[in-house]
């Protein structure tokens, strides 16, 4: 079974309110006729309410970056499932990579805002992936497996589906270094197996596995053309109207 494919944007730490507004309107201008396909894009918190109201009616859903598993209280610079909810967002990155890196998030405070977004229907992006030591250790599926397998403890088999897990190798995001369609096929298949040996089949056939990393419209084709590959998560490629919208048609040409 193919599942349809969800291209999601990543903004980062990027774009003023204005500037996300005017990428945002051309996104929707470009792509309102592609309903083949899901697309949601992940601006900065600071313009999810203006993007949200410019993507009102339109087929792209809206994202955030991140959350904080608490639902209020003293955690300065933080935001919250039920803050997201408010301003209509429907998907949320957790875990990436740079979270982990740089901001010290562990697999357990991971699961905890996993938890937390399926509690408020939020649909998790859970970003797994190896560093450049780990892969060249031989260490890339034990790492992943690790990172699941904490990641989903205490998901009901009920819920576990709605997580979105990204496959994302940290050595190939944002360096240009793409992972091969052989290399990401091997990783994407171990984690549709890990879904099914701590879930269901059902489970895994259902979940959805997007690859991350240098993702362009010039290899989108072969990776997303890859039978676990079931869509992208993609940074430095969304901050343009023309690549993100190209990402889309190549998704929709490799369904
Ligand atoms: C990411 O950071 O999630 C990512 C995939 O970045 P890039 O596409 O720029 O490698």
């Amino acid at each position: 079974m193919h599942l349809r494919k969800l291209i999601a944007g990543n903004w980062k730490m990027n774009k003023t309110t204005s500037d996300a507004v005017a990428l945002a309107r051309d996104l929707a201008a470009a792509l309102g006729q592609q309903n083949d396909i899901d697309v949601a894009v992940c601006p900065p918190f600071t313009a999810l309410e203006s993007v949200g109201k410019v993507l009102d009616g339109s087929i792209i859903k809206l994202g955030a970056q991140n959350l904080h598993p608490e639902a209020s209280g003293a955690f300065t610079g933080e935001i919250s499932a039920p803050m997201l909810r408010a301003l209509f967002v429907t998907h949320v990155i957790v875990g990436h990579s740079e979270r982990r890196v740089l901001f010290g998030e562990t697999d357990s405070f991971i699961n905890q805002k996993v938890l937390t977004a399926l509690k408020h229907q939020l649909r998790p992006i859970l970003c797994v992936g190896e560093n450049l030591a780990e892969r060249e250790a031989g260490a890339t599926l034990r790492i992943i497996q690790t990172q699941i397998e904490a990641a989903f403890e205490g998901v009901s088999k009920e819920l576990a589906p709605s997580v979105i897990v990204a496959y994302e190798p940290v050595w190939a995001i944002g360096t240009g270094k793409v992972a091969t369609a052989e290399q990401a096929q091997e990783v994407h298949g171990f984690i549709r197996g890990l879904l099914a040996k701590l879930f269901t089949e059902t489970v895994a056939r259902k979940g959805r596995i997007l690859y991350g990393g240098s993702m362009k419209p010039a290899n989108a084709g072969e990776l997303l053309g890859q039978k676990d590959i079931d869509g992208g998560l993609i940074g430095g490629a969304s901050l343009e109207a023309r690549s993100f919208v190209d990402l889309v048609r190549a998704a929709a040409e490799a369904k």
